[in-house]
C-alpha cells in the first residue's frame, strides 16, 4: 500500500469518528433531548465541528493529499482509495479557500438565522427575515467566489455541492422541459375540476394505531430493524451513522392519515439506500448516498411510484381498513387511490401532489438563479415569488408565510439544494421504466413481494455509495444518461389515467 495513504489513515479515522459523534448528538437533539439542553449542546457540537475541520484541513493532510493526487501515486491506489482521496481533496478545497474567521462568522449567522426565520414566518413578516437572508446570500456569493475558476458561474458552484456534475446547463434543459410540458398539462387537469372525495383523510385516526401501521409499512417496504430505529420528530428525516445504524423519524397528525403513511415510505426509501451501502465503504468518505438527487430518487421512488400505485395497495389496503374500520369501511380501494393522488395546485411545496410538485421546485430554481446570476434585490423576492406561482400554478399565495417564507432551506444557507428534489423525482421515473422492462414490476407489487425490487436497487445503486456519481450510476443501470422525458411520460400517463383524459398523446 502507498505509504502516503497509510499516513493518511489515522486522520480519516478521526474525521469519521467525529462525524459519527456529531451525527449522533444531532439526532438526539431532534428526537429526545429536553428543551433546555440546546445551548450547552450547541457548544459541544461547535467544538466537535472545529475538531472535524482541523482533522481534515491541516498542513499534513494537505501535503499527503497533494502527493496522492500525483499520477504515480494514483497508480498505486485501489479504486476505493482513489475515491477517498478524491472526496477528501474536494472537502479540503471547499474549506481551504475560506478564511477560518469568515467561516466562523457565517456559521454564527446561520445559527441565528433559523430563529429569525421561524419568527418571521410565524408573524408573516418577510422584512424581518430579509436582512439576515441578505447576509446569507452575500456569504454564499463570497465563498463561491473564492472557489470560482475562470468562466465558472457562481450558482454552478453551489449546485455542484449537492449534485456533482449537474449545473445550470443540465438543469436549464430539465426545467424548461417541465415548464413547457407540465404546466399546460396541469392546467388541463385542474380544469377538470375533479370531484374526488378524500374527506376520509381528515377523520380522526388514533395516533397509536397510526404508529403501528407506520412500523408495519416500514418493515413491509424493507426497513431492517436490526440495523435501524424509528423515532418521532417535528419533521420526518433520515440520518445514518453507518450502514448498520440508520435512523429515521416520522410525525403523526390525528386528522391526517396520509401524512404519516407517505412520510414513512419516503424515509424508508432513504434508509434502504444507506443500509445498502457496501460494508467495504461504510464509515469512509465514500460510505453514503452519492448525492441529494440520487437519494431523493430512492425516497420518492418508494413514496410515489411504488407507494401511490394501485398495485402496491392491493395487498395492503385491506390491512389499513382493518386498522381503521370505522373510518375507512365506506372507502373503496379505487377511491383511496384517487384520493392519495388527487392533484390540486397549491401554495405549499411539501403538501404538493406528485404532479404539481416539481413546479414548486422550478420556481425556487428560477429565483435562486436570479439571486446568484443576476441583480435582484432581496426586497423584490416576495413579489417575484408570487408572480411565478400565479403564472405557473394559477394560485397566488395570500401571504409570505405560505409564500416565500415557507421553506427552511435558505435560513440554513442552503442554496442550490432545491433542484435535487425535482431531479430525484425524474431519476426515479427513469429507473421505473427501466425496471419495468426487465422484471414483472407491477406483479411483484400486487403480490407484496418487494424483495426483488429492493435487491436490484441495492445492487445497481445503493452498494456503490459515492464510488459512482449520478450519471454514471444511471447509465450503468439503464444504459442511458439522465433523461427527463421519462418523468414527463410517467406523470402524463399516470394522471391521464387517473383523470380519464382521452386526448393526451404520449410520445414514446
Ligand atoms: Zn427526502
Amino acid at each position: 500500500m502507498s505509504k502516503y495513504y497509510e499516513k493518511l489513515e489515522p486522520f480519516l479515522e478521526k474525521g469519521m469518528a467525529l462525524t459519527t459523534a456529531t451525527t449522533l448528538i444531532e439526532w438526539d437533539v431532534e428526537t429526545a433531548a429536553p428543551m433546555e439542553a440546546e445551548e450547552n449542546t450547541t457548544r459541544v457540537i461547535g467544538i466537535l465541528s472545529s475538531e472535524f475541520f482541523s482533522a481534515y484541513n491541516n498542513d499534513e493532510v494537505k501535503k499527503l493529499v497533494y502527493k496522492l493526487q500525483e499520477t504515480k501515486e494514483q497508480e498505486s491506489l485501489t479504486p476505493k482509495q482513489k475515491g477517498i482521496v478524491r472526496e477528501l481533496a474536494k472537502k479540503i478545497e471547499e474549506l481551504d479557500k475560506i478564511p477560518p474567521k469568515e467561516y466562523r462568522e457565517y456559521n454564527e449567522i446561520k445559527a441565528r438565522a433559523f430563529g429569525v426565520w421561524t419568527k418571521a414566518k410565524e408573524n408573516n413578516r418577510f422584512e424581518d427575515f430579509a436582512p439576515i437572508l441578505e447576509q446569507l446570500i452575500s456569504y454564499n456569493k463570497k465563498f463561491a467566489k473564492y472557489r470560482q475558476k475562470r468562466g465558472e458561474h457562481l450558482y454552478d458552484i453551489l449546485l455542484e455541492e449537492y449534485e456533482p456534475g449537474f449545473h445550470m446547463e443540465q438543469y436549464d434543459v430539465f426545467f424548461e422541459k417541465l415548464k413547457s410540458e407540465l404546466i399546460p398539462f396541469i392546467k388541463k387537469i385542474s380544469e377538470k375540476k375533479d370531484t374526488i372525495d378524500k374527506s376520509y383523510n381528515e377523520k380522526s385516526y388514533e395516533i397509536e394505531k397510526q404508529k403501528e401501521f407506520s412500523n408495519y409499512l416500514a418493515a413491509y417496504v424493507g426497513f431492517d430493524f436490526n440495523r435501524g430505529i424509528i423515532a418521532e420528530s417535528a419533521h420526518p428525516f433520515t440520518t445514518n451513522l453507518h450502514n448498520r445504524d440508520v435512523r429515521i423519524t416520522n410525525h403523526f397528525y390525528k386528522n391526517n392519515l396520509e401524512s404519516a403513511i407517505f412520510s414513512i415510505i419516503h424515509e424508508t426509501g432513504h434508509a434502504l439506500y444507506e443500509m445498502g451501502i457496501d460494508d467495504e465503504l461504510t464509515q469512509t468518505l465514500l460510505g453514503e448516498g452519492t448525492s441529494m438527487g440520487v437519494h431523493e430518487s430512492q425516497s420518492r421512488f418508494y413514496e410515489n411510484i411504488i407507494g401511490r400505485s394501485k398495485e402496491f395497495w392491493i395487498p395492503l389496503y385491506p390491512k389499513l381498513v382493518e386498522q381503521f374500520p370505522e373510518q375507512l369501511k365506506e372507502v373503496s380501494l379505487e377511491q383511496f387511490i384517487k384520493g392519495i393522488n388527487k392533484s390540486v395546485p397549491g401554495f405549499i411545496r411539501t403538501e404538493a401532489d406528485e404532479l404539481t410538485y416539481s413546479i414548486h421546485v422550478l420556481i425556487r430554481y428560477e429565483i435562486e438563479k436570479m439571486i446568484f446570476e443576476e441583480k435582484v434585490s432581496v426586497k423584490e423576492l416576495p413579489k417575484i415569488w408570487n408572480q411565478k406561482y400565479k403564472e405557473y400554478l394559477g394560485v397566488e399565495p395570500e401571504n409570505d408565510t405560505v409564500g416565500i417564507l415557507q421553506d427552511v432551506h435558505w435560513s440554513g444557507g442552503m442554496f442550490g439544494y432545491f433542484p435535487t428534489y425535482a431531479l430525484g423525482s425524474a431519476i426515479g421515473a427513469q429507473i421505473y421504466y427501466h425496471m419495468k422492462s426487465i422484471m414483472p414490476f407491477e406483479k411483484y407489487l400486487e403480490e407484496g413481494t418487494l424483495t426483488p425490487i429492493r435487491d436490484y436497487l441495492k445492487d445497481k445503486i445503493h452498494k456503490y455509495g459515492k464510488m459512482k456519481y449520478t450519471n454514471e450510476l444511471i447509465s450503468d443501470m439503464t444504459g442511458e444518461a439522465f433523461n427527463p422525458d421519462y418523468y414527463i411520460r410517467y406523470l402524463k400517463e399516470k394522471y391521464s389515467k387517473l383523470y380519464e383524459l382521452e386526448d393526451v398523446t404520449i410520445e414514446e
